[in-house]
């Protein structure tokens, strides 16, 4: 499956004069906002409109998903919202004013105005309680849960999408599941609770090959490329982006471009992380590509932050900088705090390598306090790592051994290590396995262990199908 991915990944627009990395920095830089889809020339017909909207009748193969099931009647321009937000106003019809809704919602998610995400997905919600319609009331929650996600409040995320799913019952509750387990697992992940991640996203897989649901497939996929990111076991964690890249390939010609340049995104980030960087070059510049074309601006500072690791990984910081400065630019204006953590990660990183101790002890500092904020403890866990180094070469003994107590106390609360060597987990490249009870051992130690079921918990049963 690895070797096939570079072939089956067909990109699109590559043979019509491609964009090199640096034509995107150079308008991000150079414009007062930064990277506005204007701002570039790209070709701009192959964008991908998604199908309207029909709550009664998705054909019986297309599952309905929520990306497609609130489209964009217009695009996510400023003047095409104004409209949408007239018909709003006009709207008395408490249907159709939920699904206007819906389509602010997507429009706002798309460009990362979380805060109005957020606002609406409430309004959706009074709009639900009005109607007494538990079944829009289920997709309020999911919207509601969602916002919270991209905000990075991981908390309120698993909490609002357990009330999705203790609404049982209701019609769209069943189509609507596996997106509820997506987000719950992104949130466990950003609380770096990797047990229940891997839990959800298996339910989410589940509830996607029941249903036949590729694009939901193709978005756990990507989530599942980031989770093995995470724990450091890189040989999955671009299987899994390249397993969404097919899915794009064989079933996503209906769908947005916005799958392909996830799935190029997650792509890029496993080949930076397997020193495949003229890969990761590409792939990454294809997403930002589409990003750009979107006006998706959360994906362009996840790229622009990809770019500045892999300069950073060839050891030109002078590229890296400025690109960690735009990434940050557009993390700060969306509210993605985990984004802003990991740009100050790098930076403290590109410090390090200028043997500039103080600088990057200052900014791993920052990195700590947003991290914490967020609840996300592996960043933590990273950031008392690199402190340790830099203590270790100041000879700071006291500061040096705080810094150790606390990271094996991160270590110890994260359960990072594997339940039968009693080794680390997620501290080099390794291959790793999941139990069906969703515990994560090496593989080489499963395969040498003999032993039927988990030894963490006993749980005897077969091994799980997809992770
Ligand atoms: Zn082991
Ligand atoms: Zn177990």
């Amino acid at each position: 499956m690895v070797q096939s991915d570079r072939a089956s990944c067909c990109r699109v627009g590559a043979e019509t004069g491609r964009l090199s990395e640096e034509d995107f920095l150079f308008n991000s830089s150079e414009q007062g906002t930064v990277l506005s889809p204007s701002s570039c020339h790209i070709r701009v017909n192959e964008h991908v409109y998604e199908a309207p909207h029909s709550r009664d009748g998705p054909g019986p193969n297309q599952a309905p998903d929520r990306e497609r099931s609130t489209p964009l009647p217009v695009q996510p321009d400023g003047e095409g919202l104004k409209r949408v937000g007239e018909v709003l106003v006009k709207t008395s019809d408490p249907g159709g004013k939920f699904r206007v809704l819906g389509c602010l919602i997507t429009a706002h998610s798309e460009m990362g105005k979380y805060k109005e995400m957020l606002k609406y997905a409430l309004a959706q919600i009074d709009t639900a309680r009005e109607m007494e319609d538990p079944d829009y009331l289920t997709e309020g929650y999911l919207n509601l849960a969602r916002s919270n996600e991209k905000l990075c409040d991981f908390q309120k995320t698993v909490s609002y999408c357990k009330t999705c799913l203790n609404m049982q019952g209701t019609t769209v509750s069943l189509q609507l599941n596996g997106q509820v387990c997506l987000s719950m697992g992104n949130a466990f992940l950003g609380l770096s609770v990797f047990q229940k991640a891997l839990e959800s996203y298996e339910k989410a897989l589940r509830y996607a090959h029941n249903n036949d649901d590729k694009m939901l497939e193709c978005r756990v996929c990507c989530s599942l490329g980031n989770f093995y990111v995470q724990l450091k076991d890189y040989e999955k964690a671009l299987f899994f982006p390249c397993k969404a890249a097919e899915l794009v390939n064989d079933y996503g010609k209906g769908w947005s471009l916005k799958y392909r340049a996830m799935s190029q995104y997650h792509m890029a980030l496993a080949y930076r992380k397997l020193d495949r960087l003229p890969d990761a070059m590409e792939c990454c510049e294809e997403s930002m590509k589409i990003a750009l074309q979107h006006g998706d601006r959360p994906l362009q500072a996840l790229c622009l932050l990809n770019f500045a690791d892999i300069h950073r990984c060839r050891n030109d910081v002078d590229k890296a900088f400025p690109r960690y400065e735009s990434s940050m630019c557009i993390m700060t204006e969306i509210g993605n705090r985990l984004g802003q953590a990991s740009v100050y990660l790098g930076v403290g990183k590109c410090w390090l390598q200028q043997k500039e101790l103080d600088k990057a002890l200052e900014v791993l500092q920052r990195a700590q306090e947003v991290a914490d904020g967020v609840g996300n403890k592996l960043f933590s866990l990273k950031v008392h790592c690199l402190c340790e180094t830099i203590f270790r070469s100041q000879e700071r003994q006291n500061e040096l051994r705080e810094q150790v107590v606390k990271f094996l106390q991160c270590v110890e609360e994260l359960e990072l290590y594997c339940g039968m060597c009693g080794e680390s987990i997620g501290e080099k490249n390794q291959q790793l396995q999941a139990q069906p009870c969703s515990h994560i051992f090496h593989l080489k130690c499963l395969q040498s262990g003999g032993t039927k079921g988990c030894p963490k918990c006993r749980h005897a049963s077969m091994k799980p199908g997809f992770v």
